[in-house]
């Protein structure tokens, strides 16, 4: 699987996942650059739960 899907708005440095900020000219990376937040999956994956045994 990739690991490098985006390019950096400024400078088109191949961007790493995940990564908040560009390697090379270290501006912010692309918010769908980063991963969930832990707190994001730690509230969604008990809902998908709870939709699953509901339906
Ligand atoms: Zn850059």
């Amino acid at each position: 699987m990739a690991r490098r899907l985006f390019h950096c708005p400024s400078c088109a440095h191949r961007l790493r996942f995940g990564a908040p900020v560009c390697g090379n000219c270290f501006q912010p990376t692309p918010i769908w650059n980063r991963r969930l937040p832990y707190w994001l999956a730690a509230l969604v994956i008990p809902l998908l739960g709870l939709i699953v045994v509901a339906s």
